[in-house]
Formats: structure tokens, sequence, C-alpha cells
């Protein structure tokens, strides 16, 4: 299967006049068609910076794509005019944000909201965009008689499915969701969740899902990566990451997941706080926190050991815990 999405050693800094931020370090991605692709790590790991400049969308400035090449069926977007990156959002690439009340107008009607970003996308007249409006609705289990509601009358887990609705009115081939069940509650998480999971299948769409939240990844997609100070760090099939779990931050974030039956006192935290960004550390970005650190990772950056599951760690650790 072809790739659809390819990321190929992206660098992005956030410049101002006292710091540089480099918030994307070397990143490298493959999305093929149908793919679905959960992206974990924690604040400031460079998730959202990834997503952004996939859509096109980083603030620049200060932002500043200072390396690498996003390949989106073949053609590198990081060359678009503005006019091409408008269509791309218009047809190529969804995004559903964070922050749904930014998304959505308030003092507009929903249903018209989404009417006119039909007509606007895919030049039909009003009577055409409202019904295909009102049919995409209804998949997302919006009834019909919602279109004439604000936004504020809309719940969490109803205004998420408006939001997936209005990323699909343009028949995307690839969906960005950066971390879109965050605010919800467990129940309605799910249920937003398996919405994603069976329109992706439905729509052959590709899926990048941003989470801090393993098991959010795990019940929507195929295959994990792991970020941590703008790297992967760790990158797989589900299935192989979260049974053999190979770099000590995959690790550490698996046990840092409370369990029902486990006092919360005991729960591991990783020590140490995220990497500076501003002030990266020398060697491995990660060894201030690692406990399996030895003196090479201090200087030397790891490279990449594996083939389909790959870890970017000097040590197969786990290997060498399980010995
Ligand atoms: Fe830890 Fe060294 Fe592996 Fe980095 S390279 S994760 S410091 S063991």
């Amino acid at each position: 299967v072809e790739n659809i999405l390819e990321i190929k050693n992206l660098h992005v800094h956030y410049v101002t006049e006292d710091i540089v931020v480099k918030a994307v370090n070397g990143v490298n991605l493959e999305i093929k068609k149908g793919d679905s692709l959960g992206i974990v790590g924690e604040t400031g790991a460079g998730k959202t910076t990834t997503a952004l400049s996939i859509i096109q969308l980083i603030p620049d400035p200060p932002g500043i794509i200072v390396d690498g090449e996003i390949l989106y069926k073949g053609k590198n977007l990081i060359h678009n005019t503005e006019k091409e990156n408008k269509q791309l959002r218009g047809n190529g690439i969804s995004m559903i944000f964070q922050d749904s009340m930014t998304a959505l107008n308030p003092i507009m009607r929903v249903g018209e909201q989404l009417t006119e970003a039909v007509m606007t996308h895919k030049k039909v007249g009003k009577k055409e965009a409202k019904r295909q409006v009102i049919e995409l609705l209804e998949t997302v289990g919006v009834k019909a008689d919602r279109y004439s509601d604000y936004p504020h009358q809309f719940s969490g887990g109803m205004k998420q499915r408006v939001l997936i609705t209005m990323a699909l009115l343009c028949n995307p081939e690839l969906l960005i969701a950066d971390e879109p069940t965050t605010a919800l509650d467990v129940t309605i998480q799910a249920q937003v969740l398996e919405l994603m999971k069976q329109l992706r299948e439905q729509y052959s769409m590709s899926l990048i899902l941003i989470s801090h939240d393993l098991g959010v990844v795990a019940q929507t997609c195929n295959r994990v990566a792991i970020m941590y100070a703008g790297e992967i760090v760790e990158i797989g099939t589900v299935q192989e990451v979260y049974t053999n779990p190979k770099h000590p931050y995959t690790m550490g974030l698996f046990e840092s997941i409370p369990k029902l039956e486990e006092d919360k006192e005991l729960l591991y935290q990783i020590e140490g706080s995220m990497a500076n960004p501003a002030a990266l550390p020398t060697g491995c970005f990660f060894h201030p926190r690692c406990k399996y650190k030895e003196d090479i990772c201090e200087t030397i950056s790891p490279a990449w050991q594996g083939e389909a599951h790959l870890c970017k760690c000097h040590f197969q650790v786990r290997d060498e815990v399980k010995a």
C-alpha cells in the first residue's frame, strides 16, 4: 500500500528574541492509506507541533520549519502557496482541535455553519449542502432536529460529534485529531472514539490521533508512535509496543497508568520533568530521567534499533530487563 503521508527529518523551532524552542527534532513518519497512527507523549513532547506542520498551520512567526520534508501523496507541502494550503485543508487533510469552542461560531446555528462550509468547499447550492449536512449529522449520531441549535445547546460529546462532522464535510483522506476526547467523561469518550473508528473504516480515511493517553490510542489505532522532547523514541504496531515496550520512556508511561486495584500512592512516576526544548540535553534527550542510563547516553544520541518495531535507545532495555 502506498504512503499517503511521509515526513522526513522534520525540525520545527519557535524563535523569539531571547530563545529558540526546539519543538520538533528530526521526526520521520510514514502513514499508509487506511492506517491509523496514535502519537503519544507528555505535554511539550512536540505532538501538536508535528500535527500543525502537516496541515501547514504553524504560526509563523515565531514558528519555522527549519528542515525536513512533508510529502502528501508525494508532494512536499512545505513549498505550498497559501492558496494550495487552503485547498489541502478543504479537500485532503482535516484536523479536529482540542478546543471545540474555538472551532464553532457561538452566535451562529450549528447546521448553518456546517452548510456554509459545504457550500464553500464543494461549490454546491444551499439546498444540496443542507441535505448533505443533515445526512452527515445523522451518520455521526446527531438528530436532524438539532440543525437549528446553537453550539452552547450541545453537550461536550455532541459538540465533538459536530466537529467530527465539520472535519468530514470535505471527504478528507487524512484526519488528524488532537486530543479529541480529553474533555469528555469516560463513557462519552468511548462512544466518540468508537464513532471515529467506524467512520475511518466507512470513509477509508487515514487517521493520526494525538493523545497523552495510551488507552485512547489502543481503542482507536493500529500503530503508535511515542514522542519525547520533539523526537519519536519508539514506533510500532499497538500490539507490539503495548505487549513489549522497549524504550525506557515508553515503559515509564505504561507504569504510570493507574490500575484499579492499586493504591495511587504507589503509582510509578517517571522522575524529573520533560526536557526543556529551549535547552535540550546532550546525547539521548531522555538521559536525565532514565534509570538505565550509562555514560554513552550523556554524549551520543542513540540510533534507531529494530525493524518493524523501532526504538531509539542505545540498549534494547526491555530485553535486558527480561534476561
Ligand atoms: Fe536511557 Fe540511554 Fe536508552 Fe537514552 S539511550 S533511553 S538514556 S538507556
